[in-house]
């Protein structure tokens, strides 16, 4: 994947509208000019397509993105007789002795029960994961290889401790993710994994140091982890803090954790994905107060009265309009009628002055995040609907929620200056041709720190 790009690089592209020469070197950009002298330079013409700061992803999940590309995937699969074929089709393939990993799992697939799993795959560890991540249901077999009850219900954030159960799968391969990423001209990623042991970082340290995961990784850890250091080649972010609807935390907790980040040095990141649990974590703000860098992970309901509160506190909001497009059918179906015009807001907090950063949550939502900024605009549904058109925002201004800063998502931002990291995504059309229908087909070259990962040129 790699290219052993020469010293220097010369790309002909629009950089803010303008047809010109950036000239990469060690790493950085190094000149912006009309017309540079080329002579013993890479050439990448670009023949008047954009030049971009690479995108940054505020909230994925990487090691989760490798096990998603090793299991069987049933999000696209309709109902249960559906969910039943294909489990047993991928039991049947599968070695003995081998875990069945099946992620995707949601209530239109039927009520799922350790007996289910044992008919359809008899004898086979198999572990389910509930579509959102944040639980996991077990076969008997799975149970017993797992030192749990063979009949144990849905478990939820226990994925450390059962994690230790798996430990026998193949490495995950984070080469194929970053190849991936760079495709889509992401050049840096926030993982939000809440891990809570240090060893969570080690995985991504090492394929960093190996060279398989150029991109910038900025990590965050649950509080446990807020005063650790994340060993070299991760970045610290904010702390992790999940406010989870099936266990809501005491208020005063919430506000201790808070406060541990931040005496840490350290922002918060607060996953809330329903009205109490924004209620509750506002609390905790008003409590201890708000640093620069605290964000509100999803904020996938945020009723109309809780936008002022949220603007006064300078909170920030990581949010993934792509969730519109993956589950926006399904939102119309389930989701409270009352509930419906406060999901996945943008506009309206852009208006209120909130810093709105652009993220996936891949594995759980699409990963590629020009499907985000499509369904920043136009707020369709896969099947076509439209959800919450009051809240679309030109694609422009998404795309920019994934130029912001890593520290300041929704911030300004990054721009293609001299002088910056040439962290860079080529587009092969001028901007605001490729916001018309904006696709990650348009990214024809991706470099981290000068470093050509991807070229389709
Ligand atoms: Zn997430």
């Amino acid at each position: 994947m790699t290219d052993g790009a020469p010293v220097t690089t010369i790309v002909d592209a629009e950089v803010a509208g303008t047809r010109v020469d950036v000239r990469i070197e060690r790493g950085r950009i190094e000149r912006i000019g009309a017309s540079l002298p080329r002579s013993g330079t890479r050439l990448v013409r670009a023949g008047g397509g954009a030049l971009l700061p690479g995108l940054h992803d505020h909230h994925l999940h990487l090691l989760a993105m490798a096990a998603r590309d090793r299991s069987l995937d049933v999000g696209t699969v309709a109902d249960p007789v559906g969910f039943d074929l294909r489990l047993r089709a991928a039991h049947e393939r599968l070695p003995d002795g081998e875990w069945l990993r099946v992620v995707g799992y949601d209530e239109a697939h039927g009520p799922l029960h350790p007996d289910r799993l044992d008919q359809l795959a008899p004898g086979r560890a198999v572990r389910v994961q509930h579509r959102t991540g944040a639980a996991w249901l077990l076969s008997s077999t799975g149970a017993t290889v797992a030192g749990l009850e063979p009949h144990t219900g849905w478990r939820h954030r226990d994925d450390e401790r059962l994690g230790r159960s798996w430990q026998g799968d193949a490495p995950p391969d984070l080469a194929a993710i970053s190849a991936r990423l760079a495709s889509y001209g992401v050049t840096g990623v926030t993982d939000a994994t809440p891990s809570t042991e240090p060893e969570a970082f080690e995985t991504l340290a090492t394929a960093r140091a190996r060279g398989e995961l150029p991109q910038r990784v900025v990590v965050t850890g649950a509080p446990a982890l807020a005063s650790h250091r994340p060993p070299d080649g991760l970045e610290a972010g904010p702390v992790k803090i999940i406010v989870a609807d099936h266990d809501l935390p005491d208020p005063d907790l919430l506000a201790t954790w808070f406060q541990v980040a931040h005496r840490a040095g350290r922002p918060v990141a607060v996953h809330c994905v329903t009205r109490v649990a924004l209620v509750l974590a506002l609390v905790a703000w008003e409590q201890v107060g708000a640093v620069p860098g605290d964000r509100v992970e999803h904020a996938s309901v945020v009723p109309v009265e809780l936008v002022g509160p949220l603007a006064s506190l300078a909170v920030q909001v990581v949010t993934q309009p792509a969730f519109i497009h993956a589950h926006g059918d399904r939102y119309l179906r389930t989701v409270d009628r009352d509930d419906r015009p406060h999901l996945y807001r943008c506009a309206s907090l852009i208006e209120a002055g909130i810093g709105v950063g652009g993220s996936t949550d891949a594995p759980f939502g699409p990963e590629d995040p020009w499907v985000a900024i499509r369904t920043a605009a136009n707020r369709r549904t896969r099947g076509g609907k439209v959800l919450g058109a009051h809240e679309a925002v030109p694609a422009r201004t998404a795309l920019d929620g994934f130029l912001s800063h890593p520290d300041a998502p929704g911030g300004p931002p990054r721009q293609v200056d001299i002088g910056a990291a040439a962290d860079l995504c080529l587009l092969d059309a001028p901007l605001d041709q490729v916001l018309v229908e904006p696709s990650s087909r348009n990214v024809t070259a991706t470099w981290v720190v000068g470093e050509l990962l991807r070229t389709q040129m």
